[in-house]
């Protein structure tokens, strides 16, 4: 489903509204036939709608046909919606990892790196900019049962941290009398810490009472809708409450206020996996857009799942730089690097236009990253060179001599004196940010060419950046006329972010690849994970 609304929102941006129509067709008989839908693809189809709504009057205009699939598309969301509401339904333990159906390396590694866990499925909190696009109303739960097994093979693989939140509000789940204060005892007694986030559905403000005498960790999400409720509670219980954030409106317009039109940060502040009602997935933050309408990319965990990303949340995710290939865990366990970066990462590469307002404080854009390859930089890190020793020798040899450490350790601490004393080198630094220039082309250009659709999309919402770096760097010629691509890369006069990015439209516009390739071709390069740099192959 989600191939389809990226090729009905291209067949949009490219006023190609015949397509458009067709793809709509599909989409609302592919939806017909089908006797009940994920969570997932009921999100997507909420996308879909909300993305027909948006470009409802051109649509109606070119194919006025298409209204009378859209209110089929609707009655079939609604009765849906109708039945699993007034049908709730508890998922126990066995068919839900029974589905899953994962061997016991994979399910460890999943309950390993969980972040996050959905309780419940549909949220009766209604809110307008919801990124996970949760489905109005609950309509199923996992069984008390199921919820206290889940945690406890949490507990065991050692993960320390879980929050109990996702497309639903914690204080929504219950089964037979039991609530979310049943889970809090739970977790008290296991060797992890929990958080739970809620905007308090209405009707449970008795139970939030009641958990926060219990002392639970939780933050409550304050928007104008239920500030007034909140603020009474805070009142009665006479201490403070522990708010999220307090404003009148979520503050990333995503959910239905996306627009489909412009890229926004992400809302997703960690890397991990996620387990709902309805299978569990893999998160990778992404920006918020048309792309990716959540914030995020969920890749759903099957048996065919390879790799589990490292757990990283809050503050510890901050540091990922989201353009090198990702740390996690292969099916023997161990951990290792990706050689390659995850399409995903690519497009965030793509999306990422090196403006502030898209990278939170403390998270490094690609333009801060090649800006490290800058003369400016290379002298401030020369300059600190006897203190970054210092500081490598105190975290390697402060009780040990550096014949005793291990020779993996060993290995480390060297590459880790060379790639400071490399970057300090001016021809070195040149070459590494070529290596990595060629690395983040070669990326795109292979991606290029299996993602048409999603291609379209992000030439959509780039288009302003594009014609802007095509007016630079084409007109006049001369700028970067017969210079080969090496050489604009590290002159000093060219901004060399600017540059990355025009070829990287190139790329996208399939003009001047043969440029490209020849640099690629002459510039091979990998990422070297130990010296956390890329190198010429
Ligand atoms: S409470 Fe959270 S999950 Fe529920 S609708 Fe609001 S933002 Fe979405």
């Amino acid at each position: 489903m989600e191939q389809k609304k990226n090729k009905f929102l291209a067949a949009l941006y490219e006023k190609n509204f015949q397509a458009a129509e067709q793809i709509y067709i599909d989409i609302v008989k592919h939806a017909e036939i089908k006797s009940e839908f994920s969570e997932n693809t009921l999100k997507l189809l909420s996308q879909i709608q909300a993305i027909f709504k948006r470009f409802k009057p051109v649509l109606l205009k070119h194919c006025p046909g298409i209204n009378e699939y859209n209110n089929h598309l609707k009655n079939l969301i609604s009765n849906t919606t109708k039945q699993s509401c007034a049908d709730i339904l508890h998922i126990d333990f066995l068919s839900w990892e029974t589905k899953l159906g994962l061997d016991s390396c994979q399910k460890d590694l999943l309950y390993k790196t969980a972040m996050n866990f959905q309780l419940t499925s549909g949220c009766s909190n209604y809110c307008r900019r919801c990124n996970e696009w949760a489905l109005p109303g609950v309509r199923s739960h996992f069984s008390h049962k199921a919820v206290l097994k889940i945690l406890k093979h949490m507990a065991d693989q050692g993960n320390d941290e879980i929050s109990l939140y996702g497309a639903s509000d914690p204080l929504d789940w219950e089964q037979n009398g039991k609530s979310i204060e049943d889970i809090i005892a739970y977790c008290k007694t296991l060797p992890f810490e929990y958080s739970l986030l809620t905007k308090v559905p209405k009707g449970k403000e008795e139970l939030l009472k009641k958990i926060l005498k219990n002392d639970a960790n939780l933050s409550v999400s304050i928007t104008a809708k239920n500030k007034a409720r909140i603020k009474k509670i805070e009142r009665d219980f006479g201490n403070p409450i522990s708010f999220q954030h307090d404003l009148d409106e979520l503050l990333i317009p995503a959910g239905l206020d996306e627009d489909f039109a412009t890229i926004k940060p992400s809302i997703t502040d960690g890397y991990g996996t996620e387990i709902t009602p309805d299978g569990a997935f893999i998160i990778i933050p992404t920006f918020t857009s048309a792309l990716y309408p959540f914030g995020h990319k969920k890749i759903r965990i099957t048996s065919e799942t390879n790799f589990f990303p490292i757990k990283k949340t809050g503050r510890d995710a901050l540091p990922v730089d989201y353009f090198k290939p990702l740390k996690g865990y292969d099916l023997n366990k161990t951990q290792r690097f990706l050689t390659r970066l995850l399409d995903v990462q690519i497009e965030s590469i793509i999306l990422d236009n090196g403006t502030e307002e898209l990278t939170p404080p403390g998270m490094r854009s690609l333009k801060e990253y090649l800006s490290i390859f800058e003369e400016k930089a290379r002298l401030q890190r020369e300059k600190i060179t006897s203190s970054v020793m210092r500081r490598l020798k105190k975290q390697f040899l402060s009780n040990i001599s550096f014949k005793n450490l291990s020779q993996k350790t060993r290995i480390l601490y060297i590459k880790k004196i060379s790639r400071h004393l490399n970057l300090c080198k001016k021809e070195n630094c040149l070459s590494s940010k070529l290596s990595a220039a060629s690395f983040f082309l070669e990326s795109i250009f292979i991606y290029a060419q299996k993602n048409e659709a999603k291609i379209k999309i992000m030439r959509f919402l780039l288009k302003d950046e594009i014609a802007l770096a095509f007016n630079i760097y084409r007109k006049p010629v001369k700028l970067i006329a017969d210079r080969p691509l090496e050489e604009l890369l590290i002159d000093p006069d060219i901004d060399s972010f600017g540059i990355f990015r025009f070829y990287v439209f190139c790329l996208l516009n399939k003009s001047n690849d043969s440029t490209i390739l020849e640099f690629i071709k002459t510039y091979p390069s990998f990422y070297d994970p130990v010296a956390d740099i890329f190198v010429q192959s």
